[in-house]
């Protein structure tokens, strides 16, 4: 099949996401005694329709689900949405964990092509990550045009600006790869991946339980819910000590 050779070229390491979730919730009840009474969930990635079934964290740890990301699953809710959510755990429990799942996603059309999904109802393909191809487009037709290309800054579009802002400064190094798209959704987990670890250092300040971070790239294919590729899976507590857990996966 042309999707799974995609797949397995630009993502060998990747599992189905129902299958990961299973055995990251596997691991943090093991080894971190993490049960869903005791655990909130909160989650980073784009609001697209697309993510909402890659994996199923939310169907053991949803009584209490937090959306801490926006557009390319950057987490826009920043510092004080984390601080907030951290005080709406349940006071009858004597801890109470948090798990969090974040990283930015790219799309494997049927065809096998990097970046594009058929949407269910849908006739055409359309870009995914759309929002982080939607810069990659601008600043190449900039680039044609002989300009630098220049993010907008726009009130009506915050997200869509600082995305841009940020992935400006990796922009060559994303046209100067061998596929463009594949550089581009890399250089986006290193974007989110950089903030989670700050807001997490921050977290620490407002919250007494362990926190589990399980990030990745959210990969969305045909026929299937889709799968993730893990980068990080580690438990930090409020010592600073931390449990890396993805050699357990
Ligand atoms: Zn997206």
């Amino acid at each position: 099949m042309i999707m799974t050779e995609t797949l397995l070229k630009h993502f060998p390491k990747a599992i189905e996401g129902h299958k990961l979730t299973i055995e990251v919730v596997d691991t943090l009840m093991k080894t971190h005694q993490f049960t869903p009474k005791n655990t909130l969930f909160g989650f980073s990635t784009c609001p697209d329709e697309l993510n909402r079934d890659v994996t199923s964290f939310k169907s053991y740890y949803g009584e209490h689900q937090f959306p801490l990301g926006g557009l390319t699953g950057y987490p826009f809710r920043g510092k004080t949405g984390f601080a907030a959510f951290s005080h709406h755990a349940p006071n009858n429990q004597s801890e109470v964990n948090f798990v969090i799942l974040y990283g930015p996603h790219v799309g494997i059309s049927p065809k096998g092509e990097l970046g594009k999904v058929l949407r269910e109802n849908q006739f055409h393909e359309s870009t995914a990550c759309g929002a982080a191809i939607s810069f990659l487009n601008k600043y190449k037709e900039s680039m044609k045009n002989g300009k630098k290309y220049e993010p907008v800054e726009d009130a009506l579009d915050m997200e869509q600006y600082s995305v841009e802002k940020m992935m400006l400064s990796h922009a060559y190094r994303i046209i100067s790869s061998q596929n463009h798209i594949k550089e581009l959704v890399e250089v986006n987990y290193m974007l989110v991946d950089e903030a989670m670890m700050k807001i997490i250092e921050s977290l620490k300040h407002h919250f007494n339980g362990k926190i589990a971070l399980v990030g990745g790239i959210m990969i969305n294919t045909p026929h299937h819910n889709g799968y993730f590729d893990l980068r990080r899976f580690e438990v930090h507590n409020t010592h600073n000590e931390i449990d890396l857990l993805k050699k357990f996966l």
